[in-house]
């Protein structure tokens, strides 16, 4: 697809006249604006390795542009070494895995255990589906023994918006999956079988208040199918790889670029993900986050250089100037969002 090109995203979100909007859109005059340019890490808490893009899915808000067709971009084992060699360089207590679905990659259990053996807090970033898939029926107790927690991505509680973003049949397989995890433990507040959703729009506008989503998600997944859940993280679409190609093609790029331009909130700056995250590509490089990642936008180390996981140090990573572009809008807009959720509840 035309967009598969991180520079022809850039430039397409770039090239959306917002001189009208707050700031002319231009994401550094809003920083400016309040005091806050430029944008600076704090101490990393938290590695998120993406482990690949390979995926048994292809969902339409897809920011990775993930599928089964990307086996060639997965991890391997020496740059998995790599990261654990990070983690015992660096202050890191949280070890966040995603992908793609990082499950699918040959090293993720490997990765697991070596993490929690260095006492690390690990987060699956589950897709559900994937649980289903041929060797990971197991998964659900094999990480439950490990107290990994399981942060698992469902658009909505309902058939109809699920399957609209993710594909037909994709409900029913991601209750069958919760109910794999229910059964294994989680989602019944044990803090080491902790079952998180993630939630997003189904469309180009925010989400409604995170803490009454929960309520009303728990409610309707306990009461129609009988399964239980711990938290609900709901998160902004980003306008970034397939959520920009379907904003393109619906005609709704302007409009919701504005809307995020317009709903920017000074309040969420501190709890950006970017302050205290540190991303990882499947190849060893290192982003601010996510985001930037998949729109090739390498971190820079204290020095100014790239960096690669190997050179990870708390000197070359210590509060380091973010990257950032139009597409951090999508961070700051409304209640805020990172991979931790609403900023602002
Ligand atoms: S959104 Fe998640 S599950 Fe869907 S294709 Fe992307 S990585 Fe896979
Ligand atoms: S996209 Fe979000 S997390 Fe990434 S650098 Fe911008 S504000 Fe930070």
């Amino acid at each position: 697809m035309p967009l598969a090109s991180a520079e022809r995203q850039v430039a397409a979100v770039a090239a959306v006249d917002l001189s009208e909007a707050p700031h002319g859109g231009d994401f550094g005059r809003a920083l400016s604006a309040c005091g806050a340019e430029p944008l600076r890490s704090g101490a990393v808490e938290i590695l998120q390795i993406n482990l690949g893009k390979l995926c048994n899915m292809t969902c339409r808000h897809c920011h990775v542009d993930a599928g089964p067709d990307r086996a060639d971009e997965v991890m391997d084992r020496a740059t998995v070494d790599a990261c654990l060699a990070a983690l015992d360089r660096t202050e890191v207590h949280t070890v966040d895995l995603t992908g793609g679905a990082p499950e699918l990659n040959p090293s993720f259990r490997y990765l697991v255990d070596a993490a929690v053996l260095r006492g690390k807090h690990v987060i699956d970033r589950c897709n559900l589906t994937v649980l289903l898939s041929a060797g990971q029926r197991d998964l659900p107790e094999w990480l439950a023994r490990r107290g990994v927690e399981v942060v698992a991505s469902l658009p909505h509680w309902r058939r109809r918006g699920t399957d609209a973003q993710r594909g037909d049949g994709t409900f029913q397989r991601s209750l069958e999956a919760l109910r794999g995890l229910n059964g294994a433990g989680y989602g019944q507040g044990d803090p080491r079988r902790r079952l998180t959703l993630v939630a997003n729009p189904v469309g180009a506008f925010l989400p409604v208040n995170q803490a009454a989503m929960e309520r009303e998600w728990k409610e309707g997944l306990r009461r129609e199918h009988g399964l239980v859940f711990d938290r609900l993280l709901v998160l902004n679409n980003m306008p970034i790889s397939r959520f920009l190609e379907w904003l393109e093609a619906s005609g709704n790029l302007a409009s919701y670029l504005e809307l995020l331009v317009n709903s920017f909130n000074p309040a969420t700056l501190a709890g950006l993900m970017c302050k205290s995250t540190l991303s990882v590509s499947w190849d060893g490089r290192i982003f601010d986050c996510d985001f930037n990642q998949m729109l090739e936008l390498p971190a820079r180390s204290t020095g100014g250089t790239p960096l690669h996981v190997r050179d990870v140090s708390p000197q070359t990573i210590g509060t380091r100037t973010i990257v950032t572009g139009r597409h951090c809008f999508g961070c700051t807009a409304g209640a805020g969002s990172s991979c931790g959720g609403a900023i602002e509840s």
